[in-house]
């Protein structure tokens, strides 16, 4: 489910297109986004803004199609999402504000010793909102926003990925600060045999050439967050890249009692708090993601009910209020996504690799 809402919201919203070395200006159109301050699908635009837009000369050695690809499909712009949209994982907040917000917001108290690393890993199951937080992440330092799945590298220009990643950190540093959020970070780095095909190498290479210039030049303000659901398929060489790493973990029942609470807040429903904390308890295991399946699934139930004459001429106010039954069948129908045995992989490297908390 993640993975299918992630290949929508990662769209482009290229009619929104702005002027080189602007600011990021948040918050955005706020039909953009659900109730959780997750983009909703765009329509395509005719024309990108970006396809006519001046390239910096900073960028003038580059190839043009490729500064302008990356700057049509990786920037992206999202309505502001607050540290309250994200359940739970205050553990990792002040992590983020230590080593990501702070320092972007001011790198005249960040530098020389005080230089906080390039590289931030955040690994955990799917859905436990790693985009989330990255996303929340640039709202709230006013940095530019790229990102970037394994795909827009690999397969639109074949063999040639090494040229996009180069292109890529080049087009940041010109929209400094900036966050690079690199999604599946394990597909493009992960350990691979002998036979791991040349061009992928050159990328990860170039990928690590990459990484350690944004770090060692001061005046660079990128960060590189690079999220992952499989982070042993990481080597040495991508963790050592990768200095600050941490477990997005599955949330706790309080968190779980938070999401139901946002989630339902718009609709007409009868819980009572008790009940909330009741579902809340009963979801355990169940990761953001599944809670947002999980909540959609019980709101569906009084319009189900509906025969289609019904729902042609009902007025949105009688509809009738979702109901606790309407939470506990919903339950039959959506289950966690996440083993106990995953969670157990994932805590066993986090004790070995991980920030502890
Ligand atoms: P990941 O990147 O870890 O796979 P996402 O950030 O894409 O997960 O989360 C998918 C959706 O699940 C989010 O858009 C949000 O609706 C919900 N979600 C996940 N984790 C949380 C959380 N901690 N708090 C609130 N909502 C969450």
């Amino acid at each position: 489910l993640a993975s299918a809402l992630m290949d929508y919201r990662k769209k482009p919203l290229g009619e929104r297109s702005r002027s080189l070395n602007a600011n990021f200006v948040l918050p955005l159109r706020t039909s953009d986004s659900n109730i959780l301050g997750a983009p909703q699908k765009q329509s395509e635009p005719a024309a990108s803004a970006a396809d006519v837009l001046p390239i910096p000369s900073t960028l003038a050695d580059l190839d043009s199609n490729m500064v302008r690809q990356i700057m049509r499909e990786s920037m992206h712009k999202y309505k502001s999402v607050a540290w309250d949209d994200i359940a739970g994982l205050e553990y990792a907040k002040s992590t983020f504000l230590e080593t990501i917000i702070h320092p972007l917001k001011r790198p005249d108290l960040f530098k020389g010793i005080r230089r906080p690393p390039r590289g931030v890993l955040l690994f955990g199951p799917p859905g436990t909102g790693k985009t989330l937080i990255a996303k929340c992440i640039a709202s709230q330092s006013k940095a530019t926003f790229f990102s970037i799945n394994p795909s827009t590298l690999t397969s639109k220009w074949v063999g040639e990925g090494e040229k996009m990643v180069k292109t890529l950190f080049a087009v940041a540093a010109a929209h400094q600060p900036a966050i690079i959020f690199m999604d599946e970070v394990d597909s493009l780095l992960s350990q691979r045999s002998d036979s791991e095909h040349e061009s992928s190498r050159r990328l990860k290479n170039e990928f690590f050439i990459q990484l350690d210039g944004a770090g060692s030049n001061e005046d660079d303000h990128i960060v590189v967050i690079g999220a992952t659901n499989r982070p042993q398929e990481l080597d040495e060489a991508v963790r050592r890249r990768f200095v600050r790493r941490i477990y997005v973990r599955l949330p706790v029942a309080k968190a779980r009692q938070m999401i139901i609470q946002k989630l339902i807040k718009e609709i007409h429903h009868n819980l009572s708090d008790a009940q909330i904390e009741e579902l809340a308890n009963l979801t355990e295991g169940y990761s953001g993601a599944d809670m947002d399946s999980f909540c959609r699934y019980a709101a569906m139930q009084p319009l189900r009910a509906l025969t289609t004459a019904q729902i042609d001429v009902i007025d949105a106010q009688q509809l009738p209020a979702v109901t606790m039954t309407d939470f506990t069948n919903a339950l039959q129908h959506i289950s966690k996504s996440v083993s106990a045995d995953d969670v157990k992989r994932y805590v066993t490297w986090n004790q070995s690799y991980g920030v502890q908390s």
